[in-house]
C-alpha cells in the first residue's frame, strides 16, 4: 500500500487522509496521556480496544437516529470515518459526579446528580480545555445557537442511550465527552454529525454491583489493569470472543484480525437527511 499522509497526530489517534474525499481514516494508538502530557504512558491493546468500541457504539448510535462520522471499521486499529471539520468544543455529559466536577464544586464522588448536566469545554491543549459558556461560544463563534442546540440535543439522546445500553451490561454511565464536526453538502447546506470516539478513554465507566473503575480513570489514578479493563467493557459488549484477544500483556494479532468487521449500513448509504439546515446564519470558511 502507498505510504498515506498524515493529517494530524493526537494525543491518542492519527488521522491520515482516507481512500476517497471526504473520508479520513482514524488509526487508534495505544498511547495514554494525562494532566497535559506530564502523565504518559503505552498501553499495548488500548487502541485496538477503543477501535473496536468506539465502532460498535457509534453504529448502534447511527442506527437510533444520531448522525455520527463512522463508516467502518478497516482493520484491528483503524476506522474509516467522514472528514468534518471539528467543532473546537468538548461537550460533557454528567449523570453522578466524578473528575472535576468533585474538585471544582466539592461534591462526594459518586453523588447521583439531580439531574444530569451538560458542559462545553473548549478544545485547546495549550490553555487546558477550559470551561466556557454558552454566551462565550456564540461570541466568539465557536458554535452558533443552531449548531449547539442541536449538540445538545443529540448529546441528551446519546446519554439515554448509552446509559441504557451499558446498564444492560452491568455498568454504570457516570459521564463522557464527545466532539461533533460540521460537514458541508454541494449545496452549501450544513450537517453536524458525532465525530472523534466513544470508547473507555472519554466515558466514565463503574461496575453497577462493585462500583470497580472500568475506565481511563484506572490509568489517572494508578490502578492498573486498564487495557484488561476495557477488554472486559468490550467483552460484555460481545464484541470481541469470551476468551479475549490480549493475552500476556499484549494483543494476539491473529485473533484481534479475525474479529468481525464492524460497518455502518446506515451511514454508508445515507443521503444525509434530517439535520439538514441551509442558509446558515452564521456563514463560516469552508
Ligand atoms: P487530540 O490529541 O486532539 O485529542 P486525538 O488523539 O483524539 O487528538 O486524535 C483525533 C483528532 O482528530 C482530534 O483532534 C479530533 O478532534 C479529530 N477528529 C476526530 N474525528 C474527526 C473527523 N471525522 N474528521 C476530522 N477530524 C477528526
Ligand atoms: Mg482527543
Amino acid at each position: 500500500m502507498a505510504r498515506r499522509k498524515m493529517l494530524y497526530d493526537g494525543k491518542g489517534k492519527t488521522i491520515f487522509e482516507g481512500p476517497e474525499i471526504g473520508t479520513v481514516i482514524q488509526y487508534f494508538k495505544d498511547d495514554a496521556t494525562a494532566y497535559d502530557k506530564q502523565k504518559q504512558a503505552i498501553l499495548p491493546g488500548k487502541g485496538v480496544l477503543n477501535n473496536r468500541i468506539s465502532a460498535y457504539i457509534m453504529t448502534r448510535l447511527e442506527n437510533m437516529g444520531i448522525p455520527t462520522h463512522f463508516l467502518k471499521s478497516l482493520n484491528m486499529r483503524e476506522q474509516l470515518v467522514r472528514e468534518v471539520e471539528i467543532i473546537p468544543l468538548e461537550v460533557i455529559v454528567r449523570n453522578v459526579a466524578a473528575g472535576n466536577l468533585c474538585t471544582r464544586l466539592n461534591i462526594k464522588e459518586g453523588t447521583v446528580l439531580p439531574r444530569p448536566i451538560i458542559e462545553f469545554n473548549l478544545k485547546n491543549d495549550d490553555l487546558g480545555n477550559p470551561m466556557v459558556t454558552e454566551d462565550q461560544i456564540f461570541a466568539f463563534g465557536w458554535a452558533d445557537p443552531y449548531e449547539l442546540e442541536e449538540m445538545m440535543a443529540m448529546s441528551w439522546r446519546i446519554n439515554d442511550f448509552l446509559s441504557g445500553l451499558f446498564a444492560g451490561i452491568g455498568l454504570r454511565l457516570v459521564d463522557f465527552k464527545v466532539e461533533y464536526g460540521r460537514l458541508f453538502g454541494e449545496m452549501g447546506e450544513l450537517y453536524l454529525l458525532l465525530a472523534d470516539e466513544i470508547s473507555p478513554d472519554n466515558c466514565r465507566l463503574w461496575d453497577l454491583k462493585t462500583g470497580e473503575k472500568m475506565d481511563r480513570d484506572r490509568f489517572i489514578e494508578d490502578l492498573g489493569g486498564l487495557v484488561e479493563a476495557y477488554e472486559r467493557v468490550a467483552q460484555r459488549l460481545g464484541i470481541v470472543p469470551e476468551g479475549g484477544i490480549i493475552k500476556g500483556g499484549s494483543v494476539n494479532e491473529q485473533l484481534a484480525e479475525g474479529l468481525e468487521e464492524i460497518e455502518n449500513e446506515l451511514a454508508r448509504q445515507r443521503k444525509l437527511k434530517g439535520i439538514k439546515r441551509t442558509n446558515p446564519t452564521n456563514p463560516r470558511k469552508i
